[in-house]
């Protein structure tokens, strides 16, 4: 059967007259993409995919659908607006549905009159109490397969046109990438794990160098994507170094050393380094240590660099003008070295997750810039040393890291 009406090209005039309109849409594109690859949960995922979708197109409901071999049918797994009552993974026939036809041929399809189009699979509206009048849907598509499909469904105002198609030809190529990612996660090891996460600076890359080529950009804005640029290859780089880290960690392959080291004097010699910023940001540093403690055997190399990440952190998620504070003592069989900072602490529910690799505190990403992947790091260091690192923290009043080594073994 042939389709009601094919898109297939997207540019016309009207997006050259609505280009501020079409420009803040693709600007809103780029928030979204970077908030899908933000999760690795897929159902959750999906449902971003979803809402990202309906809103980037003005409709009224979306859904997504995908395609399990098993069954040879592709079933509802996420849907917004009024669509998202009553869908329940309901399973559509491949071969005969609107979302059959779009994951069969592996191309968009436009039906502006459901009513009319005998591949509309109806039932959908009597399970929904939905009335369905046009369809937008495009392939979920990776490199190498057709995942499903992302179906828009009546326009707020007038009919889709090509803007629409293309905004949702954009959401859905990240997202099948987005999708694909979170199943490998699931299957997870940390290869995986890591190429999902370069794909939430990918995405604003991409998306920024492709707004970059418009033309008659004004300043502002061009100056603000490249400011994104800036700041997404500055985190790419991080997420590089401390993951190669981790994985040489993981790997078991590094060596570490056992020597004689005198914390009192590593502390000091981090807290040169430290330094610099914690007086651009007018953060006095103290210090509370018992003189008399013995050197520990361990890596000092592993061990500076596990220092370095906590008064790193109790600087970074301080406030101006706050303090730190790092004291050394002996309890029974121990060293405790603690680091305490005056910062914005860390919600209860948080707490348990801040070792877990790539995990921020929701909220903060925006002001300050990490990977999640240093406190995994420095806790592994000091597993190393038949040790450990535990916190406790209040929100609004700050936070104590405290690494705990086992003393004069
Ligand atoms: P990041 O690269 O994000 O700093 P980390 O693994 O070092 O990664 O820390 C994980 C998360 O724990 C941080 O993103 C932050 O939300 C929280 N965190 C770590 N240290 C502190 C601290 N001293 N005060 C408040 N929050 C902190």
């Amino acid at each position: 059967m042939k389709p009601d009406k094919n898109v297939r090209s997207p540019r016309d005039d009207s997006a050259i007259r609505n280009y501020p309109r079409l420009l803040k849409r693709y600007a809103r594109l780029l928030e979204l993409s970077s908030q899908m690859v933000s999760t690795l949960d897929l159902g959750t995922l999906l449902q971003h995919i979803a809402d990202a979708a309906q809103e980037l197109t003005e409709s009224e409901a979306s859904s997504i659908l995908l395609y399990d071999p098993q069954t040879d049918h592709l079933y509802f797994e996420a849907a917004t607006g009024p669509l998202e009552e009553g869908f329940s993974r309901t399973a559509v026939p491949a071969d005969n549905s609107i979302a059959g036809w779009i994951f069969s041929n592996v191309e968009p399809l436009l039906v502006e009159d459901t009513q009319k189009d005998p591949r509309f699979f109806a039932e959908i509206d009597v399970q929904t109490s939905f009335h369905t009048r046009s369809i937008l849907g495009v392939p979920l598509q990776t490199k190498d397969k057709t995942l499903g499909v992302i179906e828009v469904v009546n326009k707020k105002r007038g009919t889709f046109g090509a803007d629409d198609l293309q905004l949702l030809q954009s959401l859905a190529a990240q997202a099948a990438i987005a999708i694909e990612n979170t199943r490998l996660f699931q299957q997870s090891d940390l290869i995986a794990e890591m190429v999902h996460e370069l794909r939430t600076p990918l995405a604003a890359l991409m998306a920024a160098a492709h707004l970059l080529q418009r033309p008659n950009l004004a300043d502002t804005q061009s100056t603000n994507l490249i400011q994104t640029v800036s700041k997404e290859v500055q985190r790419l780089n991080g997420m590089t170094t401390d993951f190669l880290e981790l994985a040489r960690l993981e790997s078991g392959r590094v060596q570490f050393i056992r020597e004689p080291v005198h914390l009192e004097g590593l502390v000091h010699e981090c807290l040169e380094l430290i330094r610099p910023q914690a007086e651009s940001q007018n953060i006095t540093v103290n210090t509370a240590f018992d003189h008399s403690l013995s050197p520990v055997q361990g890596d000092r190399n592993h061990l500076k660099q596990l220092l370095l990440n906590l008064l790193t952190n109790a600087i970074k998620y301080n406030r101006k003008g706050g303090w730190v504070k790092v004291s050394l003592r002996r309890d029974k069989g121990d060293l405790l070295l603690a680091v305490e900072d005056s910062g914005r602490g860390i919600p209860p529910e948080s707490l348990p997750l801040i070792f877990e690799r790539f995990y921020r505190v929701p909220d903060q990403g925006a002001q300050t810039t990490g990977t999640g992947l240093g406190l995994v790091i420095a806790q592994r260091i000091a597993q190393n040393h038949q040790g450990k690192i535990t916190v406790k923290s209040e929100v609004g009043k700050g936070s104590t890291f405290t690494l705990q080594l086992p003393a004069g073994r």
